[in-house]
């Protein structure tokens, strides 16, 4: 029998020799599914793309927090929001487990799962699944939770932990000049002016023509 290996990111089967197990969850992947440890760089420490993602852009907490998110900012123009299974993969920022696209138990509203808490705590509910079109429409409630807006006031307040921190806004510089530095300033533009206006443009010293007459000289241009 030839030793060959499943890759769990994209299904190939393949020599093992092509084959690597990920340093982090462990299941055995194609090359072209891994790259090496993106914090070091070290090629001996293959990582699947799906935990180098996780590595790269860390998730904090519930990825299904995402959509509490975006159902409750839907919430401000619609009561009906109809998702494609794979637009929720978007809004969440991973797949939706298989269970998903399999059953339509998985979309039942219940405060047992993580995910349907997620649309429920918004005040949404999940009133119709198609799982051969893959997309499920869900229904504003008419109570909406106090811990929406509480969630949203969390959100807010973990904005500035992300990685990147812009630099802060240089406020002082939007201080009205004075008019003393704005006359100093017109002082030195004209004096740059006029150094550039008395310096000879051409070798010898007849004057460059005036504007005018260059403006008589110059063919038309269409
Ligand atoms: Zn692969
Ligand atoms: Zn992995």
């Amino acid at each position: 029998m030839p030793l060959k290996d499943e890759c769990k990111l994209c299904g190939r089967v393949l020599p093992i020799s092509y084959t690597r197990r990920c340093q982090r969850c462990g299941k055995i992947f194609c090359l072209d599914c891994m790259v090496p440890d993106v914090v070091t760089g070290d090629i001996r420490r293959l990582f699947c793309l799906n935990c180098a993602r996780k590595i790269v852009s860390p998730k904090t907490g519930n990825k299904f927090e995402a959509l509490t998110r975006y159902l409750c900012f839907r919430e401000s123009f619609t009561k009906t929001v109809k998702l494609s299974f794979a637009q929720i993969d978007g809004i969440i920022g991973d797949n939706l487990p298989l269970e998903a696209y399999r059953s339509e138990e998985w979309w039942k509203n219940t405060l047992k799962t993580a995910h349907a808490k997620a649309w429920l705590d918004a005040g949404w509910e999940a009133a119709e699944v198609n799982l051969k079109e893959a997309y499920v429409v869900f229904k504003k409630t008419k109570s909406t939770p106090t811990e929406t807006t509480e969630r949203k006031r969390k959100k807010i307040r973990q904005e500035p932990q992300k990685p990147y921190t812009p630099p802060p806004a240089r406020i002082f510089s939007r201080r009205k000049l004075s008019k003393t530095k704005i006359a100093k300033l017109y002082a030195r533009l004209k004096n740059i002016e006029k150094a550039k206006a008395s310096k000879p443009k051409f070798r010898g010293d007849f004057k460059p023509k005036p504007a005018h007459e260059k403006r008589l000289m110059k063919p038309k241009s269409e």
